[in-house]
């Protein structure tokens, strides 16, 4: 079955991977981003090329005005999401003792403020579709805690907490929600760590790739995966 799709933070990285997962179960995907236009261009262009349905828009989803002008321009009420993926984040690492306030609302609005600016309004049109799916990008540092993210620790664990939440107040009526937690998975945002210092951490011995995640998701995406609702998937080698 075709479903229209939402990925946020879809222009490169595991949000890339997702938007192209779909695509290839036929879905029509409609990719955010939030200033690099030409990389989810990109992806639009190449999901296109393989014969897939793939529309791009601008929108930083921690600002509410500019998500309920894209969402207009995208005429969810004619046209509702059955699929979002609340995937876009940020991180800005800083022992607690030197962290600034800045750095605390920038990665708990992205990805707070984000997941209730985006799955708010698309919630009660899919539990009046009687289907739904909802997948949000966690981390396993939310479930983990690690030193230097206190604010993104808090940030993810908070998206668990109403990922749990919202299963149980929509699962009697054909939705889902759902959390993924990846460990270190190889993208621009893991560029920069040391890769001797993350592998010592990975049981697994490699990091995550992209498509492993966007597998996952989805699976979660898919009509098999109706009765898995509210968990919190750990995608880590192993690490926690
Ligand atoms: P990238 O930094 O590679 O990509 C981030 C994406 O989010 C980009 O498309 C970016 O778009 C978008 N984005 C950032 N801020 C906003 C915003 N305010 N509004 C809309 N879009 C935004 O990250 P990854 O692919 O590595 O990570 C994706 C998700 O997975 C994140 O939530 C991250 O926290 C999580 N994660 C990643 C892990 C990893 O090891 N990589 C591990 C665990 C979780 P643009 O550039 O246009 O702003």
């Amino acid at each position: 079955m075709q479903r229209r799709a939402l990925v946020t933070g879809g222009s490169r990285g595991i949000g890339a991977a997702i938007a192209q997962e779909f695509a290839s179960r036929g879905h029509r995907v409609v990719i955010n981003y939030r200033s690099r236009r030409d990389e989810a261009e990109a992806v639009c262009e190449a999901i296109r090329l393989a014969g897939g349905d793939a529309q791009c828009v601008a929108f930083d989803v921690s600002d509410a005005s500019q998500v309920a002008e894209a969402f207009a321009s995208l005429s969810i009420d004619e046209d509702p999401f059955q699929i979002v993926v609340n995937n876009a984040g940020i991180t800005r690492d800083r022992l607690f003792g030197a962290m600034k306030w800045e750095a605390w609302r920038d990665v708990t609005r992205v990805t707070l403020d984000g997941f209730f600016h985006v799955t708010q309004p698309l919630i009660m049109p899919m539990v009046r579709m009687r289907w739904g799916r909802v997948v949000n990008i966690s981390s396993v540092t939310g479930v983990l805690g690690n030193p230097g993210q206190v604010n993104y620790c808090a940030a993810k664990a908070g998206l668990i907490g109403a990922t749990k939440a919202l299963a149980k107040e929509v699962a009697k009526k054909g939705v889902t929600v759902n959390a993924i937690a990846p460990g270190f998975i190889e993208t621009e945002m893991t560029e920069g760590i040391d890769a001797k210092v993350l592998l010592a951490r990975v049981p697994a011995g490699r990091l995550g790739t992209v498509d492993e995640v966007a597998g996952l998701t989805g699976y979660l995406c898919s009509e098999e995966a109706a009765y898995l609702n509210g968990q919190v998937l750990r995608l880590d080698g192993a690490l926690g």
